[in-house]
Parts: C-alpha cells; structure tokens; sequence
C-alpha cells in the first residue's frame, strides 16, 4: 500500500532524489527484483521499471492484462502504481514533500506506527439552543468530576477542562457554543471528537438546535444527545426524541445511530452516565495520538495579560509539550516559560487531549491557531518569521474563500467537485424549492450540496458555517444586515441575492458549467432608516426617512426591508428635502421618500437603495 509518509525534515520543494537518475530501458542482464521502493513525483512505465529493477515490458504486459494500453513514456496514477506494485510484491511509499514551514500541512500528514499510538481522552464540545443548559452541564461536571486530590484549589477558566470518568479522562471545551466550534473550524482546526447536544425536555428542538446539528455534521463529529431538564414538571424526553429523530437525528432505541442520555444539569441527575457514554462512544472511535514526538495542536484560547505578556490555551494532539520547548503558535513563537494547567497548577509536561495554558510567546495568537515546537529557539523564530511573511501575502491578495467566479474557474479546470450551498430565504416553500432545484442540478460530475436551507435572514452563524465549509450563501428575498455584509467579506463568504428562483438556479448551473459572465450587477448605493410616516390622500404613503449609509439617488431601484426580509422591490417615486424634489440624498441627511405603487411602508423599515450597474471585467 502507498502511505504518505511524515517527514520531519522534508526536503525543499522541486528536490526529488529521482532528477538525477537517468531512465534507460535497456534490459538487464542479471536481474535483482528490488522489495521496497519511495517516490515523490510523478513516474512513467519506464521511471518506475528502473526503480523496480524490472523490465518495462512487463508492466507493459501487466497492464495491457488488466485492460489499459500503454507505453514505457506513460505517466502512472498513484492507483495505478499501487497494483503494479502489489503484482510484483513491492511494497511502495509515496513521500509527500512539505514545506518545512506548513505546520497545517505537516500535522495533516503526521503517520505514526500503530505500536507508538496510545490512547488519548476524547475532546469533547457542548451545543444547543441558548438557556438549555450548556454552561450549567460544564459547571455540573467540572464541580463533581474533578477529584479533590488534584484540585490545586481554584480551577481557572482557560478554555478547556479536563475531568476523570472512572480513571479515565475527557477533555472539555468550555466555551461552548457551534459559534467557538465553527469559528476554529474556519480556520481549518478540527478538535472536536464528540459534540454533545444538549435540548431542554420542556422546551424542544430549537433553531439553535438545528444548527449546531448542522455544525456537527458538517464537521463530521459524532453527537450525543443530553436531554436536559428531567426534573422540570413539564418535562417531555418523548417529544425531544421525536423532533431529533425528525431531523435524521434518531435514538438507537428507535433503530437509529445516536445515543440520547436524559439528564439534570442542575442536580447533576444522569451526567455521570452520559460521561461514561461519551467514553464508550470515544473507544468506538478509537482515539489515539503520540505521546513520543515533538507536540503540536491547536490554539483554544488567546489574550494579552498586562503582568505576564501573550498567553495562550493550548490542546496538545501530537507529542508531549514541556516547558522549555521551542514553539511556534501560528505566526508567533518563543519558548514555553511556564505552563499551567485547567486547576490553576503549573505543570512540566503535556500530554496529547490536554490542555494547557502557556506564556513566553512574543505575540498573542489566534484560537483555532495550530502550534508545533522544534529543536531549537532559532529554528522556531525563522519558522515563524516565515509564516508571518507568507500570512501578510495571503492577506494581500485576499479574495473570497469560494466566490461564484473561483468556482467557475475551478471547474472549468477540473478542480472541484462538489458545490456547497447554504440557503436563507423569506418564506420555508421558497426555501424548500430552492433546495429541491439546486440538488437537481446535475452538470457533468459536479454535484451541488445543500448544507443548511431555513428561514429568516443571513445570520453570523450562517457566515461561520459558510467559511468553514466553504460554501455560498443563497439569499431569497432577504437582505443581510451591513454587519452581517462586513462579516461576510471578513470571511470571504460569497452571498449571491436572489428574488426570482429561477434566476438563481440560471445562475448556479452556469457557474457549475465553469462559465459565469455576467452582465449587469446589481450595486447597492445606500440605506435609508423610515422614521416616520406621512399619509397624504392622492400622494400615497410618505416616508420620512434617515439616510444612514451611502445615498439614495432620485433614479435608483428601492427595496423595502423589514426586519431582514424583503417585502416589495420597486422604483423611488420621489425624493424631496425640505418640500423640494431633490437628485441625491446622502448619508446623514434626513430626507421624504415614495415609492411608486407602494405604500405600505411602517417607522423602522429600511429603505434599500440600488442600480444596476454594468460589470466591466
Ligand atoms: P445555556 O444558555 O445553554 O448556557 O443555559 P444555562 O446553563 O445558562 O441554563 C439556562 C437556565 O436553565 C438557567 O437558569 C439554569 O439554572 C437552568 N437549567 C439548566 N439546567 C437545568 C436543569 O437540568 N433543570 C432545571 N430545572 N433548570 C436547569
Ligand atoms: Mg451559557
């Protein structure tokens, strides 16, 4: 089998210990058949007979057996070696060459033999809806599964905590929340092994239900379910699992996958099993790690202390982290001055799945930043220095993590296979419709996938989940806020606004045709806030308005929006100052607005602004 292997010190980019050979095919006359052979680069026939030390004529042979038609200057697919060499009993390596600076892609790549692989404590997440009992759980267990003998009297809050289930631990991440889980997970830090959902029995499933199972999925961790508040009168664990079992999320009791534990997180009723379950469910994921190699892991938590300088939350997934250890911590560096750990007790070592908080770093990293340490401080400070040049020309040259445009692109060149599409929309039959016509979509090999489709307007988490999967956001007539506008360029998130469905799916299907031109773009010119209204007979519905970003010109379209929705799309019918018909009103100036054929406009609408502008590419 070709295993990518680790390299701790991987050879610069281009250095392929092939280049010099020279690859003849004359035969040989006495043939050693080699046992074992490394590649990095592509090989032809001919390339990977010489490494073999066999005649191309029989790859060839072998080959042409197995159906496919080729000649010594063939260039061979990884698969394609793989048989070859399986048939001629050679086991294969392929080596991946890293950039000695990619920490990202280094830990990615970390292979370990199986016999250096030991156990390691599940880390484990809370979610649900807000006021269902998240902070109340983390406060329950850490009180009464932290045995007194390691109590180092306060516990501090450091993002991450550590409890003992029986003599075994579990690593939990405190802040809680599928905003702290989906945020890491945008930067591309997966620590999550298990997501406990947590849904009161006297209130139900919840849109912050929904969404963290849509955060939990499309992470793919593992969910268990905790329906909390058992002790409340009006408690109903049959409903709950009703709901959950609605959304695909199906009791092992009723023939589904997930296991559901009822609890009190306020008497502490039930929270012991469902520890014990959360270590069953992480023995059936068989969670191992290292401790025997250089640690690296992720950024939990970060801030500037004024008395002690950068200090930062680290989980250690690989290795061991000791004090005195050279480190990198994303674009930062230094060396590991002291380490504390969740009981407020400094500490000498770390193990993988714990958490530890450190100073002696010269700048404050970010959460979901990964860390590596390496021999030496002057080695970690180049290290460093290079990722700080390469993260400033990343920044630079900043597009969207995925816009139409890329995608098109992508796909023209084969790149991308797989589409995914987060939907908002006013109504749920537009929602649903919109979903059902986009999964229908079905150009050559690329597939649209609808991760998230409800109601209601463009939210945070919406962005999060968005960048975390690199998906585009659908909107059908609703308007996102400016916050929700900047959050969104901040993450690269594309959101393409749509009021006619088929409009929208034109759209896609072009851009998975790798062939997006369009010809008109739609630029918003301004907002306007309705702070009073004016019912004049023969005229219509006034709006006395603020504008309040950008201006409204006499000529432009108008949307009217309320409460995130869209509820009528039209032309101005007149802007007026101070009972004077007026070309342009800009920002900070009040102004009296119609809108032609519409009146039903209410104090507190926003008034929309926009032309249609042609793209000049
Ligand atoms: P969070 O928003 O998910 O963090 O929810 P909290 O932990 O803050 O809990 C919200 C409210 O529910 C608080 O008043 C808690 O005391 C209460 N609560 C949480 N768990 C339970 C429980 O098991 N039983 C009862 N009766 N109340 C609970
Ligand atoms: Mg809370």
């Amino acid at each position: 089998m070709a295993k990518p292997q680790q390299k701790r010190k991987p050879a610069k980019k281009g250095n392929n210990r092939n280049h010099n050979r020279s690859y003849n095919n004359t035969p040989r006359k006495q043939q050693e058949h080699v046992k074992e052979i490394t590649y990095s680069t592509p090989l032809s026939v001919g390339q990977l007979a010489e490494l073999m030390k066999r005649n191309s004529s029989e790859i060839i042979k072998f080959l042409f057996m197995m159906g496919n038609m080729s000649t010594i200057n063939t260039v061979l697919s990884d698969e394609e070696i793989e048989l070859i060499c399986m048939e001629f009993n050679v086991t294969v390596h392929k080596e991946i060459v890293i950039e000695e600076d990619d920490i990202e892609e280094q830990i990615g790549n970390l292979e370990f033999d199986e016999k250096d692989l030991k156990p390691r404590p599940p880390v484990v997440t809370i979610m649900g809806h807000v006021d269902h009992g998240k902070t109340t759980l983390l406060d329950t267990i850490r009180k009464t599964h932290v045995t007194s003998g390691e109590f180092g009297g306060i516990t501090q809050h450091i993002g991450a905590y550590q409890v003992s289930v029986g003599g075994r631990k579990v690593t939990f991440l405190d802040t809680p929340g599928h905003e702290a889980f989906t945020a890491m997970r945008a930067r591309g830090a997966q620590i999550t092994d298990i997501v406990i959902l947590i849904v009161a029995a006297d209130d139900g499933v919840m849109p912050q239900t929904k969404e963290s199972i849509d955060h939990a999925r499309a992470a793919g961790v593992p969910i268990v379910v905790a329906v909390n508040k058992i002790d409340k009168p009006g408690a109903n664990p049959d409903k709950v699992m009703a709901e959950l079992s609605d959304l695909g999320v199906m009791p092992e009791e009723w023939g589904g996958d997930t296991i559901f534990t009822q609890i009190s997180a306020r008497s502490g009723e039930g929270v012991h099993d469902l520890l014990e379950t959360l270590i069953l469910v992480a023995d059936m994921q068989e969670l191992k790690a290292n401790p025997d190699t250089n640690a690296s892991g992720t950024v939990v938590e970060a801030k500037l202390d004024k008395g002690r300088g950068p200090v930062a939350t680290l989980l250690v997934q690989q290795g061991t982290l000791h004090t005195g250890d050279s480190v990198v911590v994303g674009t930062s560096f230094g060396r590991v001055r002291k380490m504390t750990n969740d009981k407020g007790m400094e500490i000498k070592q770390a193990l993988p799945s714990t958490p530890v908080e450190i100073i002696g770093l010269n700048e404050v990293p970010r959460a979901g930043d990964v860390f590596m340490t390496y021999e030496s401080y002057k080695k970690a400070s180049e290290i460093a220095g290079h990722r700080l040049e390469k993260q400033i020309e990343k920044e630079r040259n900043q597009t969207s993590a995925m816009s139409l445009e890329d995608l098109a692109r992508q796909i023209n060149e084969g790149d991308v296979k797989d589409i995914n599409i987060l939907i908002k929309a006013d109504v749920q039959g537009s929602a649903e419709a919109l979903k059902a016509s986009m999964e229908k979509l079905d150009v050559d090999t690329v597939r649209v996938n609808v991760i998230r489709s409800t109601v209601g307007t463009i939210t945070e988490s919406d962005i999060m989940l968005a960048s975390a999967s690199n998906a585009i956001i659908y909107g059908f007539n609703i308007r996102p806020t400016a916050a929700i506008r900047k959050k969104a360029e901040e993450e690269g998130v594309e959101i393409r606004l749509h009021n006619i469905i088929y409009k929208a799916l034109e759209e896609l299907e072009s851009a998975m045709k790798g062939m997006l031109a369009p010809v008109y773009e739609e630029v918003v010119i301004g907002q306007a806030e309705v702070r009073q209204i004016y019912k004049v007979s023969k005229v219509g519905t006034i709006a006395g308005c603020m504008v309040t970003d950008g201006s409204v010109r006499r000529d432009c379209s108008v949307r009217l929006i309320r409460d995130g929705i869209v509820i009528y799309t039209g032309k101005l019918g007149s802007l007026r100052r101070f009972d004077n018909d007026v070309k342009e009103v800009t920002n900070g100036y009040e102004c009296g607005m119609t809108i032609e054929n519409f009146n039903d406009i209410k104090v507190d609408d926003i008034i929309e602004a926009f032309e249609d502008q042609e793209v000049v590419e």
